[in-house]
């Protein structure tokens, strides 16, 4: 066995004025339908956020009431409170950048932008600047020509001259005109990275009768300018700091390892692998809020079918506010391994004694170029297993709005999970006889989130067939 960690570190930065995805400690380990089932509760309860969290005047512009903050995202950067060039955040701390003016609440990646992140209303109030059409996936790598781009970013002036700045909205997904009035809570646009923008986050900008303050820090002038005023009476209860919330937003499995650009965008999960010599499982993990003086290490646990074959690496890490890391296993070749290796393993995350993340993957037999039609985990047989694969891997990409990713489901092995695959399970399907069979089979041997996968595959079914007509 040998380990390839590699670090990718880098600040998330907005770079001008106006300008500018895990998990916490307590999360349990999430299999790969677990983690299906939270994307659809998350994904109902960015539907209808409930708004009853404040207690200050401001909600959270990110993540309201059912979300735990930096589960969707995390803070990088603050104000930046030291007039030279040193950096200087309201806490102390580092977390912010030269120059830079405002709250920094970013994603994970690219693929949590395209899924969706709604940007509410702090409060209610009028809205003064609404601007949109801007490209809106820019990195300091892939477009530097953003640097000298606008933002599509919304102002909303408050009572009490108080104004709010919402920068780096997704193209085409800023909601509100100028002269709407909007209320608290109510969803102005969506997260981008248009403008002088390195990722995918929300730039949040706080003004005072035109000044503009960090919200966070108690300067004893006025009420006005102390941070219960703004978030509550307890705001780093309603938004802690961030190294008091360290983990990671997104973790996943690929086949290499992957580059920083693929890690902004987010690697394409390669969760079947076949034994050769050129397909070693790679697991990547984004981390945040990491205090090196407190919190110096990550375990990874690679953990096989039946428990036979358990690796596990130790990576020292120093302080991380954003960034990557990632961990590799070899498999032996396919003649020289025994069966122990076969079927699905895990591979978990460690932060001290917390978990931090956790993914499955597959180890099959047989090489993609002779993989049999319906054998979604490569081994050999069409059975139930594979539908239940099959619907995991389905429901996964659905969840991800990505049907891109090679993976489980692609049954024709043509890079996407698509209809064409259901309509290949259907065919490999009449080994019971038929649809409804199978149908009740699922039933029978799917627990406790049958009734996702059976409406789910119900409806795949039903378009499948609508589509053969
Ligand atoms: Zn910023």
């Amino acid at each position: 066995m040998q380990q390839a960690v590699q670090p990718h570190f880098r600040a998330v930065r907005c770079l001008r004025n106006i300008h500018a995805n895990g998990s916490p400690l307590e999360k349990q380990t999430m299999t790969m339908r677990s983690e299906l089932l939270r994307s659809i509760v998350v994904t109902a309860l960015l539907c209808f956020p409930s708004l009853a969290a404040a207690q200050g005047m401001f909600i959270r512009p990110l993540g309201n009431e059912g979300y735990e903050p930096y589960e969707e995202w995390t803070i990088v950067n603050y104000i930046d409170l030291d007039p030279s060039s040193g950096v200087l955040d309201w806490n102390g701390g580092n977390y912010t950048y030269d120059g830079h003016g405002g709250i920094d609440f970013t994603l994970a990646n690219f693929a949590k932008m395209d899924a969706g992140v709604p940007i509410y209303a702090a409060a209610d109030g009028n809205v003064t600047i609404a601007q949109d059409g801007y490209f809106d996936r820019c990195t300091p790598e892939v477009v530097p020509a953003c640097n000298g781009n606008e933002a599509n970013y919304v102002r909303i002036q408050h009572a009490g001259g108080i104004e709010t700045r919402y920068f780096h909205m997704r193209k085409g997904s800023v909601a509100v005109s100028v002269g709407d009035h909007v209320t608290q809570g109510q969803i102005i646009g969506y997260v981008g990275s248009s403008g002088n923008s390195s990722d995918a986050h929300l730039h949040f900008d706080v003004y005072v009768d035109g000044t503009r303050i960090e919200s966070f820090l108690d300067n004893n002038e006025t009420a006005m300018n102390e941070p219960e005023f703004f978030w509550g009476p307890n705001p780093l209860d309603y938004i802690p700091y961030p190294t008091d919330r360290p983990g990671s937003l997104d973790s996943g499995v690929t086949d290499h390892n992957p580059s920083t650009p693929e890690l902004r965008e987010r690697p394409d999960e390669f969760a079947v692998f076949p034994l050769t010599d050129s397909n070693d499982p790679n697991y990547w993990i984004q981390l945040h809020g990491i205090d090196g003086a407190d919190w110096n290490w990550i375990r990874y646990e690679w953990l096989s079918p039946d428990g036979t074959h358990d690796v596990t690496h130790t990576d020292s890490i120093g302080s991380i506010r954003y960034g990557w890391r990632e961990d590799a296993i070899s498999l032996p070749d396919a003649a020289a391994a025994s069966d122990s290796y076969f079927g699905e393993w895990e591979v978990v995350a460690t932060l001290r004694e917390n978990l931090i993340g956790g993914n499955v993957l597959e180890v099959g037999r047989v090489n993609f170029t002779t993989v049999i039609p319906g054998d979604i985990n490569l081994d050999n047989e069409v059975d139930m297993s594979d539908v239940l694969a099959f619907v995991n891997g389905w429901l996964y990409q659905q969840a991800q709005g990505d049907l891109t990713s090679w993976g489980k489901g692609d049954l024709n092995q043509d890079g996407k999970t698509t209809l064409e695959d259901a309509y290949l399970l259907h065919e490999a399907l009449l080994e019971f006889g038929s649809s409804t069979a199978a149908l009740e089979a699922l039933g029978a041997a799917v627990p406790e989130p049958a009734s996702f996968a059976l409406l789910f595959f119900a409806l795949l079914f039903t378009a499948s067939f609508r589509r053969r007509k």
